[in-house]
């Protein structure tokens, strides 16, 4: 998953994309306060500046996807140019309703020529001393002797949508002895032509970072600074592997990856954050005491996130209705089938990830809404995200099966799908149309109509019995989708956990939960999800009584498939 500032950030870049680079150097120097980063002294210069007095000159993003930057006032910047100081003007947007993203932005009350110095300390986000809180991973933080985070946390920008080679270089003299400095597009000097918005959402890390491979390699790398609860060599070479195979698969073997791991996320939590180039991600330590980690599941987790970086988003996401169903389709299907042809994964694991996504679309309740509902309800919590995912899963497998039956199994998805990747790696034109074209090539009319019965919803995708090729058959299943019952923000955080919005005909109103009742025990959400057969027994407070309820927290029943091993058609029959 993608978050929405990383999105926006693709469509300004190819608006930029005709303009000649402007130059930008970044000196980034991390300083010491006993053993931990104290914070980071920036200096960036932008070469041949010309703007006009009260033209937009400088800016910084005050929140992230609801985390709050850095947040600097003018007084907090050293600003000159070839004249020397330059007085500024400061203005604050207003605060957006969802709190997800506005900006600072600063004007000089003189006209700006030259070289534009700015200087600043660039201040981490102040934790609570032995907390690692999880979240959108859009802050800069100390660790371990060490800091990481994201570019628009803590950088003050040019106001501006326009490319600049941008230069990042490290002076670590600050810092112990073997430190190292690395971003998003390399370690220690590293140089990359972007918008001020791809620098926002690009990564830093220094301090005594450890990576995979031990030194720097110019395309894939995995750097932490805290060594992580689970075995780095074990996952690490798997994960290179599908990288490259990609890299060879889409015809671009010189696109970098760096993935980064940051300390904490809770139990075991896979949370993370792309932008084009890295992720970063959080990783539970030893002493945290995390649950073992479930090595398939990570590699699994890890192969969709690299995916990303081959087909990203189409040009036009952001025109119309979201098209996650693309980029996210493509990378729950091909992540796992592509691990699955380069035999990183057994024919039993690939259809358990694919299950597991057709699931997520046949559990839902909400299933037969358009994918325009779908979309617009899950980021304010009430439309899951796992039917973003489920549903466009299941549209990219139909494809498959229908393109597949047309072409009597001499053409799939990979058809329509790998000549629009390659051509976007190649830089030309990536948008829905171009989809649409594809999908017209393989499917006729056919291929449009299906198109809009995905979207339109109203019914269930129709599925054929040879979905998944020859090696699987369809049996009809009825699902039990974990419904709690009541709204679980309010009854599982805050100093008082309540029950809010009660669902009338669900299993908690029928064991005789009431709305308001004070909840005293914990609800351990993830273990119940995960077990369709798990009982919860919740202790209420109602006025002074208290009350004890046990349910059983599933609602449905809803009809649909899954897939089986046909056992008689052998494996190297199965034609995926
Ligand atoms: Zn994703």
């Amino acid at each position: 998953m993608r978050t929405i500032s990383s999105v926006v950030a693709l469509s300004i870049a190819s608006a930029a994309s005709a303009q000649a680079p402007r130059e930008l150097d970044l000196l980034l120097k991390p300083r010491m306060a006993d053993t931990a980063m104290s914070h980071v002294g920036v200096r960036m210069v932008v070469r041949n500046v010309d703007v006009a007095a009260r033209a937009p000159l400088l800016m910084m993003q005050m929140v992230a996807a609801g985390v709050n930057t850095a947040q600097y006032d003018a007084s907090a910047l050293t600003v000159t140019d070839a004249g020397g100081p330059v007085p500024l003007n400061e203005t604050t947007e207003p605060k957006d309703p969802a709190n997800n993203r506005y900006f600072r932005r600063w004007t000089a009350m003189r006209p700006v020529k030259g070289d534009l110095t700015v200087m600043y300390d660039g201040t981490p986000r102040r934790l609570p001393a032995g907390q690692w809180p999880g979240g959108p991973v859009m802050d800069m933080r100390a660790e371990d002797g060490g800091m990481n985070g994201r570019g628009g946390y803590f950088l003050v920008l040019p106001d501006d949508t326009v490319r600049h080679r941008i230069r990042v270089r490290w002076d670590l003299s600050g810092m112990p002895a073997g430190a190292r400095g690395v971003w998003t597009h390399g370690e220690g000097d590293a140089t990359k032509v972007l918008t001020p918005e791809k620098l926002a959402g690009s990564i830093f890390m220094a301090g005594p970072v450890k990576s995979y491979p031990a030194k720097a390699d110019p395309t894939f790398n995995i750097y932490w600074l805290t060594q992580p609860s689970w075995n780095v060599a074990e996952v690490a070479p798997v994960i290179e592997k599908l990288y490259r195979y990609y890299g060879r698969l889409f015809e671009d073997t010189t696109h970098s990856m760096r993935v980064f791991m940051r300390r904490g996320g809770g139990r075991g939590g896979n949370g993370g954050s792309g932008a084009g180039g890295s992720f970063l991600m959080y990783s539970p330590s030893a002493d945290q005491n995390p649950p073992p980690m479930n090595v398939p599941g990570l590699v699994a987790f890890l192969a969709h996130e690299v995916f990303h970086q081959f087909p990203e988003m189409f040009d036009d996401f952001d025109v119309g209705e979201p098209t996650y169903w693309w980029s996210e389709g493509m990378a729950t299907y091909y992540s796992n089938l592509l691990a699955y042809r380069l035999g990183v994964k057994t024919l039993d694991q690939f259809l358990e990830n694919w299950s597991g996504f057709l699931a997520n679309y046949y559990a839902d309740p909400n299933r037969l809404l358009s994918y325009k509902d779908i979309t617009s309800g899950m980021f304010g919590g009430r439309i899951g995200l796992n039917l973003m995912y489920g549903k466009g899963h299941a549209f990219m497998m139909l494809l498959n099966a229908r393109i597949r039956e047309k072409s009597r199994g001499t053409r799939s998805l990979d058809d329509l799908a790998f000549p629009l990747i390659r051509a976007h790696r190649r830089g030309e034109s990536y948008t829905r149309a171009d989809f649409l074209a594809a999908l017209d090539r393989e499917l006729g009319p056919d291929g449009r109509a299906l198109y809009e019965e995905f979207r339109a919803g109203g019914k269930l995708l129709d599925m054929p019995d040879n979905l998944i090729g020859p090696c699987f058959r369809r049996v009809a299943v009825t699902y039990r989708p974990f419904q709690l019952g009541f709204d679980a923000g309010p009854a599982t955080s805050g100093d008082r956990r309540v029950i809010r919005n009660l669902v009338d005909e669900s299993a908690a109103a029928r064991a005789g939960v009431r709305e308001g009742d004070e909840v005293v025990s914990t609800i351990e959400l993830g273990a119940l999800r995960a077990d369709t057969s798990a009982t919860l027994t919740l202790q209420l407070r109602r006025g002074e009584q208290p009350v004890t309820v046990t349910y059983t927290p599933r609602g449905g029943p809803l009809d649909g498939y899954r897939w089986v091993r046909e056992p008689s058609v052998p494996e190297s029959a199965c034609k995926l």
